[in-house]
């Protein structure tokens, strides 16, 4: 029985057949991606064996598009608590220990009670816990220094990251266009 259409989106590829990104996964739903290929902005590079008909069209569903028009991707990417959580590879700064996205926070290196700004480089990703121990002191007055000295990463080194990170779901057709660290560890 083949999957409801639903789950099958279409994974998206730059003009030079990199994906879009990788974290998250750039996914397109079966209607974007075939309005994309009515408009001409995209080639199909691989289909789902699903067929969707209407009395004027019969297409097979995209599972792999192309981008006909390169898109470079930002320089400075957008400082974001979930870019300084990949930035840190989801790890505590403190502790080092990896965790889900929803038991991390993150913590002012110099605190703001002491003049420390929000910024990529005073800000590192922590758990609840270091946090707390942490509190408004500085490194050296609690002994706690991150891990890496934080800064400003560039979308190159954000890519690379989230390719440390695959998706639960992973179509065969995709597997050529992308590659993750785990499967090169496994290998
Ligand atoms: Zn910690």
């Amino acid at each position: 029985m083949s999957p409801p259409l639903e789950s099958c989106p279409a994974l998206v590829l730059n003009a030079d057949f990199r994906p879009l990104s990788y974290f998250p996964l750039s996914l397109w739903s079966w209607q974007d991606s075939i309005k994309a290929v009515f408009l001409d902005r995209v080639s199909i590079v691989s289909h789902y064996t699903h067929v969707v008909r209407s009395p004027s069209f019969e297409m097979q569903l995209p599972s792999v598009i192309a981008l006909k028009e390169y898109i470079p991707s930002a320089r400075r990417p957008a400082f974001t608590r979930f870019n300084v959580f990949l930035r840190d590879r989801f790890c505590c700064q403190y502790c080092g220990t990896p965790f889900p996205t929803h038991e991390l926070t993150f913590d002012h290196v110099v605190p703001r009670s002491k003049g420390g700004r929000t910024t990529w480089t005073n800000v590192v990703t922590a758990c609840s816990g270091c946090n707390l121990v942490k509190a408004s002191f500085l490194p050296h007055e609690c002994g706690m220094h991150p891990l890496t000295d934080p800064f400003q990463p560039s979308a190159f080194h954000l890519q690379e990251n989230g390719r440390a990170f695959p998706p639960g779901f992973l179509h065969e057709s995709w597997r050529d266009f992308l590659y993750w660290d785990s499967e090169l560890e496994a290998s």
